[in-house]
């Protein structure tokens, strides 16, 4: 125990010494406990057992949920951190596994991830079956934290600052959760082996630009890359792989002929018309659509033999 005081008294000088340009004095409000699988604690089906400054301490605990991690041939318990919230003690536990390293030969379905607005993303896959999750209400209830937001900034006395923040937490909360739920059902509903193609948005300012200039009123480019973490960690978990590309022309170009012009999309109608080709199909799908030949593409350029239906 008083080892793990030292580490995290290191830790946060060191951190404050890297990050911060004047120093601050550092506070232990909730000083965090590290616990060491098989020297300070250890699980069983049904005992919590951790040592404590008065000897060994046994303890039921809530287990649902657990069982499978007991097979230790495949799981491991890492060091845990023994927390107090709201005067209750919870312990992390990290677990690891080994995943098996996908290969691109494996892969035998493509999925063209594009995210935006109106729609949260919309995806086009091996199948040509097009998917949307709905953004309207999303979009609302940011809109409704932005007001309020504003309204809090305005008053700046240390209440409403106070309340700036925990409504900020709230915020960061609900989007990580929509993304949670979002990368799930993408990769659950996809077969394993699947190769997740989505726009390298790091060059693109703010990913701001995505967005019309009326809807600018929150940044997106969180939560995008937040999505797009999530999709990474769930897709490896699922054996697949998670591509980016450049995003240039993505909504501009007709994925059927390839012909490239701004006037392809009518962005008051929705309705993308390829004025080589006349292809014609809701916007939104387009991007999507070319995400999705921009990973067979990426398959052939790396002669993975044509297993994936490429029309
Ligand atoms: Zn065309």
């Amino acid at each position: 125990m008083a080892q793990s005081v030292f580490k995290t008294v290191i830790a946060r000088y060191k951190t404050i010494l890297e990050n911060e340009k004047e120093w601050i004095e550092p506070s232990f409000r909730k000083p965090p406990y590290d616990l060491v699988w098989h020297r300070d604690y250890s699980l069983t089906k049904d005992k919590f057992s951790v040592n404590t400054l008065n000897g060994r301490l046994k303890s039921d605990y809530y287990s649902e949920g657990m069982k499978k991690y007991f097979d230790h041939d495949t799981y491991k318990f890492g060091t845990a951190k023994l927390v107090n919230k709201q005067g209750k003690y919870f312990v992390h536990i990290p677990v690891t596994y080994d995943i098996p390293e996908s290969d691109l030969s494996d892969i035998c379905n493509v999925v063209g991830i594009d995210r935006g607005i109106n729609f949260l993303v919309a995806a086009y896959d091996s199948n040509h079956q097009s998917k949307f999750v709905n953004g309207k209400a999303i979009k609302q209830k940011r809109a409704n934290y932005s007001k309020r937001r504003k309204q809090l900034q305005m008053r700046k006395t240390p209440s409403s600052r106070r309340r700036l923040k925990a409504m900020g937490q709230r915020e960061n909360r609900w989007m990580q959760d929509i993304n949670h739920q979002v990368s799930k059902a993408l990769v659950e509903n996809n077969p394993k082996h699947t190769l997740f193609v989505l726009e390298d948005l790091t060059g693109v300012r703010n990913a701001t630009e995505k967005v019309r200039t009326k809807d600018r009123y929150v940044s997106v480019s969180w939560s995008f890359y937040d999505l797009e973490q999530k999709l990474i960690y769930k897709a490896k978990q699922n054996e697949s792989t998670l591509i980016k590309v450049n995003p240039a022309y993505t909504s501009q170009c007709c994925p059927k002929c390839g012909h490239t012009e701004k006037s392809n999309r009518n962005k008051k109608t929705h309705v993308f018309t390829c004025q080589s080709c006349g292809y014609q199909s809701n916007d939104d799908r387009i991007g999507a659509m070319n995400l999705y030949r921009m990973g067979i593409n990426y398959l052939a350029d790396n002669q993975v033999p044509g297993t994936v239906a490429t029309e």
